[in-house]
């Protein structure tokens, strides 16, 4: 491990994942799987899980250099492929209650350098073997928890102008400080952020919008809310009756979009890192509820590939608020990762939608979800919609607004 990462946080970090970002409990089965380079933060983590009684850990390592490898050497055919065994396998272990860790901190922009025609292959392959195993964590079926190790390569593209022990320290403690273990006890103030975040969710559920309008520079965008939605935030209850803070960090409320009820135009506030490209300036019009046009000042090409996956690429399954005093926000950094980026501003994201984010989504079935206006897609990808310049009111079905947000804080 780096001696620039502090140890005491690091442990903190893996303390805070199995007990308030899993909650996991005593006899449960975990599968974790991680980088390579962060070893040290997974050793932390089966301490702890098997502490909290855990049956077995089991980890599965991706590593950038055999990644790299398969670009280099692979056969053109390779292409096509993925581990569809695994994320079988994977399926199956959800199916048995196995709770799922994801340590993230591959370097974003590893794959910017390769044939992108492969890669949106490469990709597109992925997506439809991991469908199985996706589709039990967007039904949040078992408690699942995402989290960061800051790895070299990820921090050298954070902080390019620094020695490279100096970019670790800086991106362990931005990582460190987002998560909310800089504190003596994070488990006490991660249930006070999660009182705050449903203290939100409470009054938007209150309200029951039917829509939410945003406005700001080069954006006048009418979002319509499904049927049914349900706003979350902070901890909420998987159907294996566990709660668990799915994301760490987190700083987002948010709820389904109605597939078919979105107009307008939006742009982008922060350039976007999708599996190692950057996409930057996004430009999209939505009529009844589909992407039209789409252009992109960087990545244009990537953007639309990714629009091309299926037909529900191109409408939204989310829509999150994240005020601009965010501390991830704060921190002025661009993560080129979506767990802290979505952190840093209210954002959408296009393709599958959370079946948790209606009333009584447990109990609902794919076509009832559909119905309600649900999107359903291979891709979830969020983006960043919000600045400090973000207006956004909330629409009743009478028409009546109230101020949601201005100048991208609550109103
Ligand atoms: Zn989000
Ligand atoms: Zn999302």
């Amino acid at each position: 491990m780096s001696a620039s990462i502090d140890p005491i946080k690091l442990d903190r970090l893996a303390e805070v994942a199995i007990k308030i970002g899993l909650q996991l409990q005593p006899g449960q089965d975990l599968l974790l799987t991680a980088p390579s380079a962060a070893l040290p933060l997974v050793r932390r983590i089966a301490e702890h899980a098997y502490k909290a009684g855990a049956g077995l850990v089991t980890p599965i390592l991706s590593d950038e250099a055999v990644t790299l490898a398969r670009y280099r050497f692979a056969p053109d055919d390779s292409f096509d492929r993925a581990a569809g065994w695994l994320y079988q396998g994977m399926s199956q272990a959800f199916a048995a209650n196995t709770a799922r860790l994801a340590i993230v901190g591959d370097n974003p922009m590893l794959l910017s350098g390769e044939d992108p025609a492969k890669v949106a292959r490469a990709s597109k392959a992925n997506s439809v073997a991991y469908q199985p195993a996706l589709e039990k964590i967007v039904n949040f079926e078992i408690n699942w928890n995402i989290i960061a190790y800051p790895t070299l390569s990820w921090a050298k593209l954070v902080f390019p102008n620094d020695e490279d022990d100096v970019a670790v320290a800086k991106l362990a403690d931005a990582i460190f400080a987002a998560s909310r273990v800089d504190t003596d006890d994070a488990v006490d103030s991660w249930r006070k952020h999660n009182a705050v975040l449903r203290s939100r969710t409470e009054w938007l559920n209150g309200q029951r919008f039917s829509a939410l309008h945003y406005s700001g520079p080069g954006t006048d965008l009418t979002v319509g809310l499904a049927d049914g939605h349900e706003w979350e935030g902070g901890a909420s209850t998987a159907r294996n009756g566990i709660t668990c803070n799915a994301n760490i960090p987190t700083e987002e409320v948010f709820t389904t979009p109605h597939a078919r009820r979105v107009t307008g135009h939006v742009v982008s506030t922060k350039p976007l890192s999708y599996q190692g490209s950057l996409i930057d300036n996004i430009e999209v019009r939505f009529d009844e509820g589909r992407i039209v046009a789409a252009k992109a000042s960087r990545g244009e090409e990537v953007l639309n590939k990714v629009l091309d996956i299926d037909e529900g690429a191109r409408r939204l399954g989310e829509v999150a608020l994240v005020p601009h005093s965010s501390p991830i926000s704060k921190s002025g950094l661009l993560f080129f990762n979506t767990l802290f980026d979505e952190n840093a501003a209210c954002h959408i994201a296009l393709g599958q939608c959370y079946s948790k984010c209606f009333v009584d989504g447990d109990k609902l079935t794919p076509e009832q979800i559909a119905a309600q206006g649900g999107n359903k897609s291979f891709i979830h990808i969020d983006w960043m919609i919000g600045s400090d310049q973000t207006d956004i009111d909330g629409i009743h079905a009478d028409g009546r607004r109230v101020p949601v947000f201005r100048k991208g804080e609550w109103a």
